[in-house]
Protein backbone atom coordinates (compact mmCIF):
# COMPACT_ATOMS: atom_id res chain seq x y z
CA UNK A 1 0.00 0.00 0.00
CA UNK A 2 0.93 3.60 -0.63
CA UNK A 3 0.87 6.43 2.30
CA UNK A 4 -1.05 9.97 1.16
CA UNK A 5 2.49 11.52 1.31
CA UNK A 6 3.65 8.58 -1.18
CA UNK A 7 6.26 6.78 1.25
CA UNK A 8 6.38 3.74 -0.72
CA UNK A 9 9.22 1.05 -0.32
CA UNK A 10 9.87 -2.16 -2.60
CA UNK A 11 7.68 -4.28 -0.57
CA UNK A 12 5.10 -2.38 -0.73
CA UNK A 13 4.58 -1.59 -3.73
CA UNK A 14 0.48 -0.28 -4.10
CA UNK A 15 -2.16 -2.33 -6.03
CA UNK A 16 -2.54 -0.07 -9.05
CA UNK A 17 0.54 -1.60 -10.17
CA UNK A 18 -1.10 -4.49 -10.96
CA UNK A 19 -2.93 -4.16 -14.14
CA UNK A 20 -3.68 -7.73 -15.71
CA UNK A 21 -7.42 -7.19 -15.68
CA UNK A 22 -6.75 -4.28 -17.64
CA UNK A 23 -4.12 -5.46 -20.02
CA UNK A 24 -6.27 -8.35 -20.69
CA UNK A 25 -9.14 -6.33 -22.35
CA UNK A 26 -6.53 -4.07 -23.97
CA UNK A 27 -4.90 -7.27 -25.64
CA UNK A 28 -8.10 -8.65 -26.56
CA UNK A 29 -10.70 -6.10 -27.34
CA UNK A 30 -13.28 -6.59 -29.88
CA UNK A 31 -13.89 -3.92 -32.35
CA UNK A 32 -17.66 -3.26 -30.72
CA UNK A 33 -15.95 -2.52 -27.73
CA UNK A 34 -13.54 -0.21 -29.58
CA UNK A 35 -16.66 1.75 -30.77
CA UNK A 36 -18.07 1.82 -27.66
CA UNK A 37 -15.43 3.33 -25.80
CA UNK A 38 -15.32 6.03 -28.99
CA UNK A 39 -19.04 6.76 -28.05
CA UNK A 40 -18.55 6.60 -24.55
CA UNK A 41 -19.51 10.00 -22.89
CA UNK A 42 -16.89 9.51 -19.64
CA UNK A 43 -13.48 7.77 -21.29
CA UNK A 44 -13.17 5.50 -17.65
CA UNK A 45 -10.01 2.61 -17.38
CA UNK A 46 -12.16 -0.25 -19.26
CA UNK A 47 -12.31 2.07 -22.29
CA UNK A 48 -9.17 3.73 -22.10
CA UNK A 49 -7.95 -0.09 -22.36
CA UNK A 50 -10.03 -0.61 -25.55
CA UNK A 51 -8.45 2.26 -27.08
CA UNK A 52 -4.92 0.96 -26.16
CA UNK A 53 -6.10 -2.60 -28.09
CA UNK A 54 -5.06 -3.76 -31.79
CA UNK A 55 -8.78 -3.76 -32.43
CA UNK A 56 -8.25 0.09 -32.34
CA UNK A 57 -5.75 0.44 -34.58
CA UNK A 58 -7.77 0.85 -37.74
CA UNK A 59 -9.64 2.99 -36.10
CA UNK A 60 -6.98 6.08 -35.84
CA UNK A 61 -8.61 8.58 -37.66
CA UNK A 62 -11.59 8.37 -35.27
CA UNK A 63 -9.56 8.44 -32.69
CA UNK A 64 -7.81 11.52 -34.03
CA UNK A 65 -10.97 13.38 -34.52
CA UNK A 66 -12.16 12.57 -31.14
CA UNK A 67 -8.87 13.74 -29.77
CA UNK A 68 -8.55 17.29 -31.74
CA UNK A 69 -12.59 17.99 -30.86
CA UNK A 70 -11.39 17.22 -27.44
CA UNK A 71 -7.92 19.31 -27.28
CA UNK A 72 -9.84 21.77 -28.91
CA UNK A 73 -12.97 22.14 -26.58
CA UNK A 74 -10.53 22.07 -23.51
CA UNK A 75 -7.20 24.01 -24.96
CA UNK A 76 -8.86 25.99 -27.49
CA UNK A 77 -6.29 26.35 -30.81
CA UNK A 78 -3.75 27.42 -28.48
CA UNK A 79 -0.46 25.11 -27.84
CA UNK A 80 1.76 25.93 -24.97
CA UNK A 81 5.49 26.54 -25.16
CA UNK A 82 8.14 25.71 -22.97
CA UNK A 83 11.74 25.33 -23.35
CA UNK A 84 14.29 22.56 -21.05
CA UNK A 85 17.58 24.33 -19.54
CA UNK A 86 20.16 21.51 -18.66
CA UNK A 87 21.80 22.89 -15.66
CA UNK A 88 23.83 19.89 -14.75
CA UNK A 89 25.22 16.36 -16.72
CA UNK A 90 26.65 15.39 -13.34
CA UNK A 91 25.05 11.75 -12.38
CA UNK A 92 25.27 9.64 -10.14
CA UNK A 93 22.99 6.24 -11.59
CA UNK A 94 23.74 4.41 -14.45
CA UNK A 95 20.67 4.01 -16.30
CA UNK A 96 21.98 2.08 -19.51
CA UNK A 97 19.64 4.09 -21.90
CA UNK A 98 21.09 7.58 -21.04
CA UNK A 99 24.08 9.54 -22.28
CA UNK A 100 24.81 11.36 -18.70
CA UNK A 101 24.96 7.94 -17.60
CA UNK A 102 27.94 8.05 -14.33
CA UNK A 103 29.73 5.72 -16.95
CA UNK A 104 29.65 7.68 -20.55
CA UNK A 105 33.02 8.99 -20.68
CA UNK A 106 32.64 12.53 -21.59
CA UNK A 107 33.30 16.11 -19.68
CA UNK A 108 31.20 16.65 -17.01
CA UNK A 109 30.02 20.43 -16.05
CA UNK A 110 27.20 22.27 -14.27
CA UNK A 111 26.10 25.65 -14.47
CA UNK A 112 27.63 28.51 -12.21
CA UNK A 113 24.44 30.37 -10.71
CA UNK A 114 25.78 33.32 -12.49
CA UNK A 115 25.62 31.09 -16.10
CA UNK A 116 22.44 29.62 -15.24
CA UNK A 117 21.44 33.78 -15.38
CA UNK A 118 23.06 34.18 -18.05
CA UNK A 119 21.11 31.27 -19.84
CA UNK A 120 17.61 32.29 -18.83
CA UNK A 121 18.40 35.68 -19.84
CA UNK A 122 18.95 34.14 -23.28
CA UNK A 123 16.00 32.17 -23.15
CA UNK A 124 13.76 35.41 -22.47
CA UNK A 125 14.80 36.84 -25.39
CA UNK A 126 14.02 34.07 -27.11
CA UNK A 127 10.35 35.01 -25.70
CA UNK A 128 10.56 31.71 -23.68
CA UNK A 129 8.53 32.15 -20.32
CA UNK A 130 7.84 28.68 -18.81
CA UNK A 131 11.26 26.91 -18.40
CA UNK A 132 12.33 23.28 -17.51
CA UNK A 133 15.24 23.01 -15.32
CA UNK A 134 17.09 19.37 -15.71
CA UNK A 135 19.47 17.53 -13.85
CA UNK A 136 20.85 13.94 -13.08
CA UNK A 137 20.55 12.27 -9.82
CA UNK A 138 21.50 14.21 -6.72
CA UNK A 139 24.85 14.61 -6.83
CA UNK A 140 27.96 16.82 -4.86
CA UNK A 141 27.93 18.92 -7.58
CA UNK A 142 24.05 19.51 -8.46
CA UNK A 143 22.28 18.76 -4.90
CA UNK A 144 18.99 20.19 -3.69
CA UNK A 145 20.58 23.44 -2.40
CA UNK A 146 21.86 23.83 -5.85
CA UNK A 147 18.85 23.07 -7.69
CA UNK A 148 16.68 25.29 -5.56
CA UNK A 149 19.05 28.50 -6.04
CA UNK A 150 19.01 28.36 -9.73
CA UNK A 151 14.34 27.53 -9.31
CA UNK A 152 15.19 30.67 -7.34
CA UNK A 153 16.98 32.34 -10.13
CA UNK A 154 14.55 31.21 -12.87
CA UNK A 155 11.79 32.28 -10.87
CA UNK A 156 13.05 36.11 -11.32
CA UNK A 157 13.18 35.36 -14.95
CA UNK A 158 10.09 32.70 -15.72
CA UNK A 159 6.48 33.07 -15.22
CA UNK A 160 6.82 29.07 -14.98
CA UNK A 161 9.62 27.10 -13.73
CA UNK A 162 9.41 23.33 -13.71
CA UNK A 163 11.71 21.34 -12.71
CA UNK A 164 12.88 17.55 -14.09
CA UNK A 165 15.84 16.35 -11.60
CA UNK A 166 15.65 14.03 -8.83
CA UNK A 167 12.98 12.25 -6.41
CA UNK A 168 12.99 14.63 -3.08
CA UNK A 169 11.60 14.04 0.20
CA UNK A 170 8.20 16.04 0.73
CA UNK A 171 9.44 19.17 2.84
CA UNK A 172 12.17 19.84 0.02
CA UNK A 173 9.12 20.04 -2.60
CA UNK A 174 7.66 22.33 -0.27
CA UNK A 175 11.04 24.75 -0.31
CA UNK A 176 11.13 24.08 -3.67
CA UNK A 177 7.34 25.64 -4.48
CA UNK A 178 8.38 28.23 -2.15
CA UNK A 179 11.33 29.60 -4.18
CA UNK A 180 9.39 29.60 -6.74
CA UNK A 181 8.74 26.25 -8.39
CA UNK A 182 5.54 25.63 -10.35
CA UNK A 183 5.94 22.27 -11.72
CA UNK A 184 7.58 18.72 -11.28
CA UNK A 185 8.30 16.42 -14.50
CA UNK A 186 9.59 13.27 -13.32
CA UNK A 187 9.06 10.38 -15.73
CA UNK A 188 8.60 6.83 -14.07
CA UNK A 189 10.98 5.33 -17.15
CA UNK A 190 9.08 2.13 -17.09
CA UNK A 191 6.28 0.96 -14.37
CA UNK A 192 7.44 -2.70 -14.93
CA UNK A 193 9.61 -2.63 -11.43
CA UNK A 194 11.26 -6.30 -13.23
CA UNK A 195 12.23 -4.22 -16.21
CA UNK A 196 13.41 -1.50 -14.24
CA UNK A 197 15.73 -3.27 -12.24
CA UNK A 198 18.25 -4.46 -14.59
CA UNK A 199 18.25 -0.98 -17.03
CA UNK A 200 19.06 1.23 -13.16
CA UNK A 201 22.28 -0.56 -13.32
CA UNK A 202 23.41 1.55 -9.80
CA UNK A 203 22.64 4.92 -7.92
CA UNK A 204 19.54 6.41 -6.53
CA UNK A 205 17.55 5.65 -9.22
CA UNK A 206 17.60 2.08 -9.05
CA UNK A 207 14.77 2.69 -6.21
CA UNK A 208 12.13 2.03 -8.10
CA UNK A 209 9.49 2.91 -5.43
CA UNK A 210 11.14 5.73 -4.11
CA UNK A 211 10.95 7.20 -7.46
CA UNK A 212 7.15 6.02 -7.95
CA UNK A 213 6.44 7.91 -4.45
CA UNK A 214 7.87 11.22 -6.36
CA UNK A 215 5.16 13.01 -7.27
CA UNK A 216 2.85 12.21 -4.48
CA UNK A 217 5.60 14.03 -2.67
CA UNK A 218 5.58 16.57 -4.58
CA UNK A 219 1.88 17.60 -4.65
CA UNK A 220 1.60 17.01 -1.38
CA UNK A 221 5.21 19.40 -0.97
CA UNK A 222 2.75 22.47 -2.08
CA UNK A 223 3.94 21.74 -6.10
CA UNK A 224 0.60 22.77 -8.27
CA UNK A 225 1.58 20.62 -11.41
CA UNK A 226 2.82 17.29 -11.83
CA UNK A 227 4.41 15.81 -15.27
CA UNK A 228 3.94 12.24 -15.75
CA UNK A 229 5.83 9.78 -18.80
CA UNK A 230 7.02 6.60 -19.79
CA UNK A 231 10.31 6.04 -21.36
CA UNK A 232 8.40 4.83 -24.70
CA UNK A 233 10.53 1.72 -25.67
CA UNK A 234 12.44 0.53 -22.67
CA UNK A 235 9.19 -2.15 -21.78
CA UNK A 236 5.72 -2.99 -23.30
CA UNK A 237 4.26 0.33 -23.68
CA UNK A 238 0.79 -0.22 -23.56
CA UNK A 239 1.27 -2.00 -19.70
CA UNK A 240 3.32 1.12 -18.94
CA UNK A 241 0.32 3.15 -20.59
CA UNK A 242 -1.82 1.37 -18.24
CA UNK A 243 0.04 2.09 -15.13
CA UNK A 244 0.55 5.86 -16.25
CA UNK A 245 -3.37 6.20 -16.16
CA UNK A 246 -3.60 4.38 -12.89
CA UNK A 247 -1.04 6.30 -10.99
CA UNK A 248 -2.43 9.38 -12.61
CA UNK A 249 -6.26 8.60 -11.64
CA UNK A 250 -5.16 7.95 -8.11
CA UNK A 251 -3.60 10.90 -7.07
CA UNK A 252 -5.98 13.25 -9.21
CA UNK A 253 -8.66 11.71 -6.57
CA UNK A 254 -6.33 12.87 -3.96
CA UNK A 255 -4.79 16.31 -4.93
CA UNK A 256 -7.65 17.26 -7.36
CA UNK A 257 -6.79 20.67 -7.50
CA UNK A 258 -3.17 19.88 -9.16
CA UNK A 259 -2.30 20.07 -12.71
CA UNK A 260 -1.29 16.87 -14.08
CA UNK A 261 0.10 16.51 -17.68
CA UNK A 262 1.43 13.69 -19.79
CA UNK A 263 4.38 13.17 -22.02
CA UNK A 264 5.57 10.91 -24.63
CA UNK A 265 9.28 10.66 -24.90
CA UNK A 266 10.09 7.87 -27.08
CA UNK A 267 14.09 6.50 -26.85
CA UNK A 268 16.30 8.72 -28.85
CA UNK A 269 19.91 7.56 -30.14
CA UNK A 270 22.37 8.68 -27.13
CA UNK A 271 26.30 8.34 -26.77
CA UNK A 272 25.76 5.14 -25.02
CA UNK A 273 23.95 3.37 -28.06
CA UNK A 274 21.34 1.59 -26.04
CA UNK A 275 18.95 -0.29 -28.72
CA UNK A 276 15.40 -0.69 -27.88
CA UNK A 277 13.51 -4.31 -27.18
CA UNK A 278 9.85 -2.32 -27.60
CA UNK A 279 10.57 0.12 -30.38
CA UNK A 280 7.31 2.88 -30.77
CA UNK A 281 6.07 2.91 -34.22
CA UNK A 282 4.60 6.24 -35.25
CA UNK A 283 1.23 4.66 -35.21
CA UNK A 284 1.01 3.11 -31.93
CA UNK A 285 2.51 6.76 -30.39
CA UNK A 286 -0.20 8.46 -32.33
CA UNK A 287 -2.93 5.67 -30.87
CA UNK A 288 -1.14 6.34 -27.32
CA UNK A 289 -1.79 10.08 -27.23
CA UNK A 290 -4.79 9.90 -28.51
CA UNK A 291 -6.54 7.51 -25.99
CA UNK A 292 -4.71 9.54 -23.59
CA UNK A 293 -6.13 12.30 -24.87
CA UNK A 294 -9.92 10.81 -24.44
CA UNK A 295 -9.13 9.91 -20.86
CA UNK A 296 -7.64 12.82 -19.51
CA UNK A 297 -9.38 15.56 -21.76
CA UNK A 298 -8.92 18.40 -19.32
CA UNK A 299 -4.88 17.12 -18.83
CA UNK A 300 -1.90 18.77 -20.86
CA UNK A 301 -0.35 16.08 -23.56
CA UNK A 302 3.14 16.91 -24.22
CA UNK A 303 5.29 16.46 -27.31
CA UNK A 304 9.10 17.13 -27.52
CA UNK A 305 11.58 18.21 -29.85
CA UNK A 306 12.82 14.14 -29.35
CA UNK A 307 9.80 13.49 -32.14
CA UNK A 308 10.43 15.35 -35.70
CA UNK A 309 9.19 18.60 -37.37
CA UNK A 310 6.30 16.61 -39.57
CA UNK A 311 5.17 14.57 -36.41
CA UNK A 312 5.08 16.87 -34.10
CA UNK A 313 3.32 19.60 -36.83
CA UNK A 314 1.04 16.72 -37.18
CA UNK A 315 0.14 16.09 -33.44
CA UNK A 316 -0.12 19.77 -32.73
CA UNK A 317 -3.91 20.71 -31.25
CA UNK A 318 -4.66 16.73 -32.13
CA UNK A 319 -4.54 15.69 -28.74
CA UNK A 320 -1.05 17.82 -28.06
CA UNK A 321 -1.58 20.68 -26.55
CA UNK A 322 2.07 21.62 -24.87
CA UNK A 323 5.37 21.37 -26.46
CA UNK A 324 8.80 22.29 -26.14
CA UNK A 325 10.97 24.36 -28.95
CA UNK A 326 14.02 25.58 -29.86
CA UNK A 327 15.08 22.95 -27.25
CA UNK A 328 19.00 22.19 -26.37
CA UNK A 329 20.09 18.99 -24.13
CA UNK A 330 23.74 20.26 -23.72
CA UNK A 331 24.15 22.11 -20.45
CA UNK A 332 23.66 25.33 -21.32
CA UNK A 333 24.02 26.78 -24.52
CA UNK A 334 21.21 28.96 -25.37
CA UNK A 335 23.99 32.19 -25.00
CA UNK A 336 26.47 32.14 -27.33
CA UNK A 337 29.23 32.58 -24.72
CA UNK A 338 27.95 29.19 -22.71
CA UNK A 339 29.44 25.48 -23.91
CA UNK A 340 27.23 23.04 -24.29
CA UNK A 341 29.13 19.58 -24.72
CA UNK A 342 27.80 16.62 -25.30
CA UNK A 343 23.93 16.37 -25.18
CA UNK A 344 21.27 13.60 -22.76
CA UNK A 345 19.99 12.79 -26.20
CA UNK A 346 19.76 13.35 -29.63
CA UNK A 347 17.21 16.59 -30.60
CA UNK A 348 14.86 15.87 -33.90
CA UNK A 349 13.28 19.11 -34.22
CA UNK A 350 15.86 22.00 -34.29
CA UNK A 351 13.48 25.02 -35.43
CA UNK A 352 14.10 28.21 -33.32
CA UNK A 353 10.89 29.68 -31.60
CA UNK A 354 10.21 31.90 -34.52
CA UNK A 355 9.89 28.82 -37.34
CA UNK A 356 8.15 26.90 -35.03
CA UNK A 357 5.78 29.36 -33.89
CA UNK A 358 5.00 30.29 -37.82
CA UNK A 359 4.51 26.43 -38.78
CA UNK A 360 1.85 26.55 -35.34
CA UNK A 361 0.17 29.58 -36.81
CA UNK A 362 0.26 28.47 -40.72
CA UNK A 363 -2.12 25.39 -39.06
CA UNK A 364 -4.56 27.49 -37.82
CA UNK A 365 -2.81 27.43 -34.03
CA UNK A 366 -1.41 30.00 -31.65
CA UNK A 367 1.54 29.64 -29.58
CA UNK A 368 1.16 30.89 -25.85
CA UNK A 369 4.24 30.88 -24.01
CA UNK A 370 2.01 32.95 -21.24
CA UNK A 371 -1.59 32.23 -19.90
CA UNK A 372 -1.89 34.83 -17.15
CA UNK A 373 -0.19 37.73 -16.24
CA UNK A 374 1.11 39.11 -12.27
CA UNK A 375 -1.66 41.89 -12.44
CA UNK A 376 -4.95 39.68 -12.84
CA UNK A 377 -3.71 37.23 -10.14
S1 LIG B 1 18.42 9.29 -16.91
FE1 LIG B 1 18.84 10.80 -15.33
S2 LIG B 1 19.46 9.57 -13.56
FE2 LIG B 1 19.66 8.23 -15.33
S3 LIG B 1 21.81 8.42 -15.99
FE3 LIG B 1 20.57 9.92 -17.15
S4 LIG B 1 20.73 11.82 -16.03
FE4 LIG B 1 21.36 10.14 -14.65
Amino acid sequence: MTTDQGQLTTDTLPAWLDVSALLALARAATAAEVEAALGAAHVGPREFAALLSPAAAPYLENMARAAQALTRRHFGRTITLYAPLYLSNFCSSGCAYCGFAADRNHPRRKLSFDEADTELAALKRMGIEEVLLLTGERTPQADFAYVCECVRRAATHMAMVTVETFPMTTAEYAELAAAGCTGVTLYQETYDAAVYAPLHRWGPKRDFAARLGAPARALAGGIRQCGFGALLGLADPIEDALRLYSHIAGLQKQFWRAGFSVSFPRLRPEAGGFQTDHPVSDALLAQLIFAFRLALPENHLALSTREPAKLRDGFAGVGISKMSVASLTTVGGYDHGAEGGVGQFAVNDSRGVADFCAALRAAGLEPVFKNWDAAYR
